[in-house]
């Protein structure tokens, strides 16, 4: 097969058919039952394209799955979906699947249902046409909308053993690739005063409002975006009546970096913090939470690879960063990571959620031409 475009091009009407089934089966991360019926349907799908299928049994989210094509002579492609969406059960009535000339609506259509339809299209075509030419291993996730607590070990051990990780997110404008992703820590700030009647006594109490305004501050001039580093302080509690010097506040920080050498930055500037206020107590806990994706040069050659892939094709594929998180934040530290894979669209996680009908044979085409002709890049 010389033109994969013009294949799924005229597949497309299959695929938007294979994306409305999966959405009509409804997957929020947190309802385990509904996941796995989803997981059920794909495990069949999985068998009958010959793929040797390993269930990872999970009590509180659905149960994953990694399907592996091919034998152990190379290192294998990693390709990662989430199969939950963020979309409760009976989202489908409220937000029905609409197709109109341009665009396919639908919850969880965009993230990341089209990227599984997508994915399993490009792995059947090979099949078809002989090209399975390496290993591929496919990771079919459960929780990735839940910040991936019961997939992280799975998925970190697979990128390590993976030449390439291919996450099928949505893709950013223009059918960008996302080549950056930042990091994301949080840290909890508790501060403990001594309450004292407003009134009567004031002088004696320790007021932790006003210690935690101190932090606040000092937390908001580590701001620095021009370096993609981003300080917010998202919430606080404090106070226990209009009377009394309160006695205890407790403030969340939400940090987002571009690489691991700002975070322990960041990191060591939070743990520097000590009382501006006389007698206060400061303890400070969390941390890192996902590590950024960075933009290195493993990353930038897997991205160029993928360009002149895309335009043997005719394709020009552009890149872009996020300051949101995905599965590809835990596998760019083992193995070159290209993230974005999945369509274009508009509107994740909101009610306008779509995937632009065209990008989907496009990213379909992408897909198999990576997978069948990607060269590692030689130690
Ligand atoms: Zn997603």
């Amino acid at each position: 097969m010389d033109n994969w475009l013009e294949y799924f091009k005229q597949q497309t009407s299959q695929l938007l058919q294979q994306l409305e089934t999966l959405v009509r089966y409804e997957s929020p991360t947190n309802d385990k039952a509904a996941v796995d019926v989803l997981g059920a349907y794909l495990h069949t799908q999985l068998e009958a394209m010959g793929a040797k299928i390993t269930l990872y049994p999970r009590d509180v989210v659905g149960d994953i799955r990694l399907a592996k094509w091919g034998d152990d002579t190379a290192a294998p492609i990693l390709i990662l979906c989430h199969i939950d969406t963020v979309w409760p059960v009976g989202t489908i009535n409220t937000m029905p699947i609409k197709i109109t000339e341009h665009q396919f609506f639908g919850p969880g259509a965009l993230d990341m249902k089209a990227g599984i339809v997508i994915t399993l299209a490009a792995i059947q075509a090979l099949q078809e046409y002989n090209a399975l030419s390496r290993p591929i291993w496919l990771l079919l996730t459960t929780d990735e909308e839940v910040s991936s607590h019961y997939s992280r070990a799975i998925i970190e051990e697979l990128a390590q053993k993976a030449a390439l990780v291919l996450v099928m997110e949505p893709a950013g404008e223009y059918e960008a690739l996302k080549t950056m992703r930042k990091g994301h820590a949080r840290y909890t700030i508790r501060t403990e005063g001594l309450a004292a009647h407003a009134g009567i006594a004031p002088e004696s109490g320790i007021n932790a409002i006003v210690e935690s305004a101190h932090q606040i501050l000092y937390l908001n001039n580590l701001n620095d975006l021009p370096k993609g580093i981003s300080v917010s302080v998202t919430q606080i509690q404090a106070g226990v009546a209009s009377n009394v010097i309160p006695p205890l506040s407790e403030l969340v920080a939400d940090v987002r970096f571009a690489s691991m050498e700002h975070f322990n930055e960041i990191d060591r500037a939070i743990h520097d913090i000590i009382p501006t206020v006389l007698g206060a107590k400061i303890s400070i806990e969390g941390g890192l939470l996902r590590p950024p994706m960075e933009r290195d040069q493993r990353i930038l050659n897997a991205f160029k690879q993928a360009k002149s892939i895309a335009e043997q094709m005719g394709m020009n594929i552009g890149e872009t960063f996020t300051g949101g998180i995905s599965d590809g934040n835990l596998t760019a530290p083992f193995a070159p990571t290209l993230d974005g894979l999945g369509p274009e669209g508009a509107g994740q996680h909101a009610a306008h959620e779509h995937v632009l009908i065209r990008s989907i044979p496009r990213r379909a085409a992408l897909l198999t031409a990576i997978l069948q002709n990607w060269q590692d890049a030689t130690p």
